[in-house]
């Protein structure tokens, strides 16, 4: 079923008016003095994402110590209770791909090894993590949608673009759903 607030496009639902509500764009320097998005969330990755980041851990390892013992590279997933896997976090709650640059700002290695690699982040990194603000429910019939808590961070703000979906939007959907998704929303 689908309508135009709420189209389902590929089996997904989008809640199109939550999409249009905020505009966002990912400045590390602004959330450097206070909790960014991996601090505040533990991730969740499948079987195939776990896989893929952990063929990488040499050259995660050479942005973050974090994954590393003595005898060579951690487990730093958990098994969740839906057949996935959570992201250990360290001391203070930021999640464990997290490393600083000398400036302050707080980076993903695993994206900094995607554009090492000359890959799309979104290859490497959680579903979860290139979503977000967005957010895709794990229900039989999957809704996307932005995170209730959006208003926390100052990357996201009001979009005053009317039913005009903000640019940095419709470069996460077409990132992570393609760009055909995107045209059928629009
Ligand atoms: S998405 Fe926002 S909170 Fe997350 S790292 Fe970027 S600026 Fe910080
Ligand atoms: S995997 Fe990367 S983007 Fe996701 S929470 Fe960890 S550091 Fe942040």
């Amino acid at each position: 079923m689908t309508n135009d607030l709420n189209p389902t496009i590929h089996g997904i639902r989008v809640d199109l008016a939550a999409l249009q509500t905020i505009r966002h764009k990912c400045h590390p320097e602004v959330c450097r003095d206070c909790p960014s998005c991996c601090s505040r969330y533990v991730p969740h990755v499948s079987q195939s994402e776990l896989d893929r980041i952990v063929g990488c851990f040499p050259i995660v390892a050479r942005y973050t110590t974090g994954i590393k013992n003595d005898h060579g590279f951690k487990n730093v997933f958990e098994e969740c209770d839906d057949a996935s896997y959570c992201i250990d976090a360290n001391e203070d709650e930021s999640c464990v791909f997290t490393y600083a640059k000398p400036s302050g700002e707080t980076l993903c290695a695993l994206h900094s090894v995607a554009l090492d690699l000359r890959i799309s982040p979104v290859d490497l990194k959680p579903t979860a993590c290139s979503l977000w603000p967005l957010t895709l429910s794990n229900e039989a019939a999957p809704e996307l949608s932005i995170d209730k808590n959006w208003r926390e961070f100052p990357c996201n703000t009001l979009s005053d673009n009317g039913s005009r979906m903000d640019a940095g939007i419709m470069n996460i959907v077409a990132s992570c759903f393609g760009v055909s998704f995107l045209k059928q929303l629009l």
